[in-house]
């Protein structure tokens, strides 16, 4: 049983990826020099008051990268874990992402440090409205949209649609999405990450010559993303046959149900537990006998430590950061097949884009054309990617990178340094 995780600091991950395929591209200094650091970094202290009657300070963060291809775009996250390191990465790694899937927004990301589990509804909403209200003077529909991340959901969104709505005085759907669908939110948004998820691991497998009917998948992290991968790649035909949470794994070879783990963990607030499967440690679901493993929870999880012991053969990294520089040498080495974060998860930015173009067109789509035209965007850019990799013997995620980060570079040139 491995159970401990060093702890790892994704913003020097992120740099690191970044000046990896900046090398590749002999980028210039000047480039690198704009490129390597966040825009603009917002801290916020805030008082909410909590149900005892006693004021707690929380702080927040939101970190907007780069916006030269257009608006700023990125997840909210409430944990305890927050710190302005994670933020300004994932901030990165949402630039890199709208790049790759070519939708026009630039890179954001905000948090929280909070326990969410540990706060009653009224109090994650007093916290909700007052943290919007802080970072209200650099977000709004046309500047930087947020979006639900870890522990945060529908609900968390429409309380910053409605904040920031009250403050301008008339309603403002695009400002936030993944919001409820009965307010602007939009069909498949739900579904999205773990739907384009699946959509590039298809590609994978069949560029490998795997079939997807039967084949063994992992999943560390049972919330939005793992939970919904868990269901489609079922549906798909393949073998569920360990997932995980903060609380540790299950494991049944013969496969798992994943409509009955999520009503068990519904039940119960964990996996673990579940009948019928054996119980593993929090980092055993990454190492147990598997075709696909779908990090699905937190960054920093596949490390030069565990890396070699990963018996998976396609990598489809539902998490951002997952997987640290020295992991992914060893993974390819091993000729693992990674379908790194900034493409495998952009399922999610990508159909929160369509929300926000609905919102502001107050014009909706049905799920069929969303899926459609995810599955359009998502097969693209896997091909890009894969063509890149190819054409530059390297693997799939300086390959993610590099075609983003030309992209990326090419606006901010022809934008120019202002004044
Ligand atoms: P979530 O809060 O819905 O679920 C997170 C899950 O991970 C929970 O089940 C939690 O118990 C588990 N978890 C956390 N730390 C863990 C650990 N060390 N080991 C095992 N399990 C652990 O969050 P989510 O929205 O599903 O996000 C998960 C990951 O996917 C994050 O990296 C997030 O940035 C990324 N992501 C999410 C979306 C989205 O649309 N929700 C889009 C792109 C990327």
């Amino acid at each position: 049983m491995h159970n401990d995780v060093s702890p790892i600091n994704p913003y020097q991950m992120a740099v690191e990826q970044f000046e990896l395929a900046a090398d590749r591209l002999n980028l210039s200094e000047d480039m690198r020099e704009i490129l390597r650091h966040p825009k603009r970094e917002l801290i916020v202290h805030f008082p909410v008051r909590l149900d005892d009657g006693r004021i707690h300070t929380f702080t927040g963060y939101r970190v907007q990268h780069n916006v030269n291809r257009g608006p700023a775009k990125g997840g909210i996250r409430y944990s305890p874990e927050v710190t302005l390191d994670e933020v300004k990465a994932l901030a990165m790694w949402m630039t890199w992402k709208c790049a790759v899937v070519g939708i026009p927004y630039g890179g954001a990301k905000g948090g929280v440090i909070c326990d969410p589990k540990q706060m009653s509804a009224a109090e994650l909403e007093r916290l909700t409205r007052r943290y919007a209200t802080e970072i209200s003077i650099i977000i709004g529909p046309h500047s930087d949209i947020p979006a639900p991340d870890v522990n945060t959901n529908s609900q968390v969104m429409a309380w910053i649609m409605d904040t920031y709505s009250m403050h301008e005085g008339y309603s403002i759907p695009a400002v936030v999405t993944g919001k409820p669908l009965s307010i602007g939110g939009s069909e498949g948004r739900n579904d999205a990450t773990a739907t384009g998820v699946l959509f590039v691991t298809r590609q994978a497998a069949k560029r490998i010559g795997m079939p997807l009917q039967g084949a063994r998948v992992s999943i560390q992290g049972f919330g939005n993303a793992g939970s919904i991968a868990a269901r489609l790649f079922h549906n798909e035909g393949c073998k569920i046959v360990a997932v995980s949470d903060t609380r540790g794994g299950i494991y049944n070879e013969r496969g798992l149900d994943p409509a009955a783990v999520l009503r068990h963990k519904q039940e119960r607030g964990t996996v673990v537990g579940f009948p019928h499967a054996e119980t593993i440690g929090i980092q055993d679901v990454l190492e147990v006998p598997c075709d696909i493993l779908i990090p699905a929870a937190t960054e920093g999880v596949i490390t030069e430590e565990n890396a070699d012991r990963i018996q998976a053969r396609i990598v489809s990294e539902a998490a951002n950061g997952p997987t640290t520089p020295a992991a992914d040498k060893i993974l390819f080495k091993k000729d693992i097949m990674v379908i790194p974060d900034i493409l495998a998860n952009a399922g999610g930015v990508t159909v929160s884009y369509f929300e926000w173009v609905q919102d502001l067109q107050s014009f909706f789509w049905g799920v069929e054309e969303i899926t459609q035209r995810l599955e359009v965007i998502m097969n693209r850019a896997f091909a890009a990617v894969a063509a890149r990799a190819e054409q530059s013997h390297c693997d799939m995620r300086l390959a993610a990178n590099m075609l983003a980060i030309s992209r990326v570079a090419e606006a901010t040139q022809i934008r120019g340094i202002y004044p």
